[in-house]
């Protein structure tokens, strides 16, 4: 039997990762990007190109199907074209609406899931006095948020006071923007979800984030306090977004818990069209990895279970490197590294520890913390 060969857009540390599960099913991947010396060139060809370089595309391709992503910022084009000879999961058009906050908050709607007030601008055809306009409507305090390009929290301005607003109105902004409510979560959760050409679906337990500066820090797996109830919400919200999009591959929904503790109530955040940080935890902490399983979804074959097995804290390795000998030496830490240069704000890895009891879980992730200054 040949072995099949998916072709990836990006080659950063999520591809590493898929390629690492698939190799295990035999299944083998080219990458294509524009980085020298890429994470996920240990588990693959890498073809060095920009994301929009069609010749680059038809190499990238050659024997090699389906096409996926790991990072979702590649032109929608790219995926387009590489769609007149292959199938992608993504789809472009599905890309297309994760790309844009405002057209994700618009399907947020038609799918019936709750997320917070929002309202849009574009300086290709509004004033300015209508930006502030679009924010007093909402009112203070806000989230704005570049609509495009964002990620890992950046582009994004929190305006909590007038003179914070009067700030940003001084500056010229020229890109187009999504003004949010300010949303006073309790915590934020993320469901991670897989998905099957013919409409199959399974999804992993609710997770709990952590977040500082707009980047993850710490994901707790399963998250504590979820009913039944609340995890079936939360897959309801995820499954509707997916069939509106004729979804096909792992994805993730960010989703704030608003109001006071235990409350319930779910908005929805973003939408990861991807494999995501916040899964990290299912390589030792679920029964198939979240990596797995979107191999699995694209190729079409029988999705692997997702129920945890114990309980997992994943904390990431952000601008640190941490000695490994230390955090090995913590029972249940498993070490990931991407590969990549060490510098400040950059994700370069994570740890995962894991263990059955989530109270000792907990006690061993905060020494992993202090490991890694976080
Ligand atoms: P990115 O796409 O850059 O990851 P997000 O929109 O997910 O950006 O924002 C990053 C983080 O900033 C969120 O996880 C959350 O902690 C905080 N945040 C974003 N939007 C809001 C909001 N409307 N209200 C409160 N906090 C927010």
């Amino acid at each position: 039997m040949s072995q099949p060969m998916i072709a990836i857009l990006g080659a950063g540390q999520l591809g590493r990762m898929l390629g690492l599960a698939a190799a295990r099913m035999g299944v083998a991947c080219r990458f294509l990007d524009p980085a020298e010396s890429p994470p996920a060139g240990v588990v693959g060809e890498v073809v060095g190109a920009e994301f929009d370089d069609r010749k680059a595309i038809d190499v990238l391709l050659r024997g090699a199907a389906p096409l996926t992503i790991e990072f979702e910022n590649v032109p929608a084009a790219a995926v387009e074209y590489a769609a007149r000879s292959v199938a992608t999961y993504p789809s472009a058009a599905a890309l297309r609406v994760t790309q844009c906050r405002a057209s994700e908050k618009r399907v947020f709607a038609e799918c019936g899931v709750p997320t917070n007030r929002t309202a849009a601008w574009d300086p290709g055809s509004q004033p300015a006095d209508e930006l502030r306009a679009a924010i007093d409507a909402i009112g203070l305090p806000v989230v704005v948020k570049t609509q495009y390009n964002g990620y890992d929290g950046k582009f994004q301005w929190v305006l909590r006071s007038e003179s914070d607003l009067e700030k940003f109105l001084g500056d010229t902004h020229r890109l187009p923007l999504i003004v949010e409510e300010f949303v006073p979560f309790w915590r934020e959760l993320s469901i991670i979800g897989a998905r099957r050409p013919g409409g199959q679906t399974a999804f992993y337990p609710l997770v709990e984030n952590t977040h500082a500066g707009g980047i993850l820090r710490r994901t707790v797996a399963p998250a504590p306090k979820v009913t039944p109830e609340l995890q079936a919400r939360a897959e309801g919200y995820a499954r509707a977004l997916m069939e509106r999009l004729g979804y096909v591959g792992v994805m993730a929904l960010e989703l704030f818990e608003a109001g006071t503790p235990g409350s319930g109530v779910l908005l929805a955040n973003e939408i990861a069209p991807r494999v995501h940080n916040s899964g990290h935890w299912t390589i030792e902490g679920a029964r198939t990895s979240q990596f797995e399983n979107h191999v699995r979804a694209i190729l079409d074959l029988p999705l692997g279970e997702t129920a945890a097995v114990g309980s997992c804290v994943m904390v990431n390795l952000i601008g640190v490197e941490p000695d490994r000998a230390a955090v090995l030496a913590i029972p249940g830490a498993s070490y990931h590294w991407y590969g990549k240069a060490v510098r400040a704000g950059r994700k370069v890895g994570h740890v995962t520890v894991w263990g059955d009891d989530a109270g000792v879980v907990a006690e061993r992730a905060a020494a992993v913390e202090r490991l890694a200054g976080s």
